[in-house]
């Protein structure tokens, strides 16, 4: 063996991971090489794109600093958005600390462009959980059902592909707007490509071609080389604190999309007559240009650490959702382990591969608007961020962990064998097992 398998093998000894963990990963990892290049040459191809934007924006030092009180002529702020325009090939973005989150960007994409009296579908089936509440699926106060604006979904077909006649039946005059989720989320349906979302996209204009499609691009930036702006969309929302925010933005969501679309959003977000012209962004502005600077690197090595996730697991004979040679239009992974124990320990080992809080050990917990108990790992820099490497999991059958991030590939590598020594440790992996 050589000199520098050999120094690794000991490192990843001294931080608890025994031989055969460490050489079983290896051997995975060998067999994943031709599926790293194709990240690593979609994260060169997202880097150009853009660096380029920010070159021809002519992103300056003076766009570092950042504004207090009204916020009036922030140069950084105005300049991300001309960024991100760029980066999304839209013609206008709203990119903003003042966007609590990535439901709170939907919320008022969904809120600016309605009004009562129209109706909103999703063509794929159920969106996610949070946007029940803002839709009035689940009845809420302040809900656009309390607003008199209507909402219909046309579930997706067994097989995952769209539904075309239903879409077209469920369309009628009132249908003003559609909200096309790009990332399987939680769900058990797949990620849409964004190819797919082209051809649900082209199939609705030639419906009708005033329909608003946004699309939650959530945990899909950068995974591909192309957006969903690309191929007709006219939003994309998502958050901050995921993708785009390359693990360094510490608050915040956006929307890229047509002028009138997202001019709309910034009336609803600060107050008609206001709308971009305010909004300061205390000491955010660095943050955000770096973080999408690192946007496509960061995303990258979350992808590898799920399709490593997938194959480790799935060999070892869990189920891996995405299985484990899936092509990957998002970051997340889900892992099913048929035992409570199982989910407990791999969110252990996460936890304790985590750069902050690795020393405490997470317990399952009754987490309000659960109906199980719920285990998280996070040590994250940024509270909640879920690019970074996370993983929870109900403890409720069938007994599935859902695991996402890692800003580098080192460290999303070492959380998976981390879960992987937990699993051994636990004696629901057998050591014998690894040998084969
Ligand atoms: C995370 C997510 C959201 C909501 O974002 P938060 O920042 O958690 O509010 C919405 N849609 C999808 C698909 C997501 O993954």
């Amino acid at each position: 063996m050589s000199e520098p398998v050999n120094l690794k093998k000991n490192v990843y000894g001294e931080n608890g991971i025994s031989e055969a963990v460490f050489e079983f990963g290896e051997k995975i990892i060998n067999q994943l090489e031709d599926r790293f290049k194709k990240i690593d040459e979609t994260a060169e191809i997202n880097q150009l794109k853009v660096l380029s934007a920010m070159q021809k924006r002519r992103v300056s030092e003076a766009c570092l600093y950042s504004s207090t009180g009204y916020g009036y002529n922030d140069i950084g702020r105005d300049t991300l958005e001309e960024v991100y325009a760029e980066v999304f090939h839209t013609e206008d973005a709203l990119v903003r600390p003042h966007i609590t989150c990535g439901t709170h960007a939907l919320g008022i994409a969904l809120a600016a462009n309605l009004r009562p009296g129209d109706e909103l579908i999703s063509p794929v089936g159920k969106p996610y959980d949070t946007l029940e509440e803002i839709i009035g699926i689940r009845p809420s106060k302040g809900s656009l059902a309390e607003y008199g604006i209507t909402y219909k979904q046309v579930e997706l077909l067994d097989d995952g592909l769209f539904d075309f006649d239903g879409i077209r039946n469920a369309i009628s005059d009132k249908t003003k707007m559609m909200t096309i989720q790009r990332s399987r989320g939680y769900l058990s349906r797949p990620t849409l490509s964004v190819e797919k979302i082209g051809e649900l996209i082209s199939f609705i204009k030639s419906i009708n071609s005033d329909i608003i499609c946004m699309v939650d691009n959530c945990y899909g930036e950068f995974t591909e080389t192309i957006e969903p702006t690309d191929v007709g969309a006219d939003m994309v929302v998502g958050s901050l604190i995921k993708n785009p925010g390359g693990g360094l933005a510490p608050i915040g969501g956006y929307i890229a999309g047509k002028c009138e679309y997202v001019e709309n959003c910034a009336y609803r977000l600060t107050t008609p007559g206001l709308g971009k012209e305010v909004g300061a962004t205390l000491d955010t502005n660095r943050s955000f240009y770096q973080g999408f600077f690192l946007a496509p690197s960061v995303t990258a090595g979350a992808l590898k650490g799920a399709i490593f996730a997938a194959n480790i697991y799935e060999k070892l004979g869990f189920e891996a959702l995405p299985d484990a040679s899936e092509e990957r239009f998002d970051i997340i992974q889900q892992i099913t382990f048929h035992d409570p124990n199982a989910v407990i320990a791999f969110c252990q080992g996460i936890q304790e591969a985590a750069p902050v809080d690795s020393f405490v050990s997470p317990e399952p917990w009754d987490m309000p608007g659960y109906d199980s108990e719920v285990i998280m790992a996070a040590g994250a820099f940024i509270q909640g961020a879920s690019i970074e490497l996370s993983a929870d999991g109900p403890i409720k059958p069938p007994y599935s962990v859902y695991f996402q991030g890692g800003l580098t590939w080192a460290h999303a590598k070492f959380g998976i064998l981390k879960s992987l020594q937990k699993l051994v440790d636990a004696g629901i992996v057998d050591h014998e097992r690894l040998m084969k």
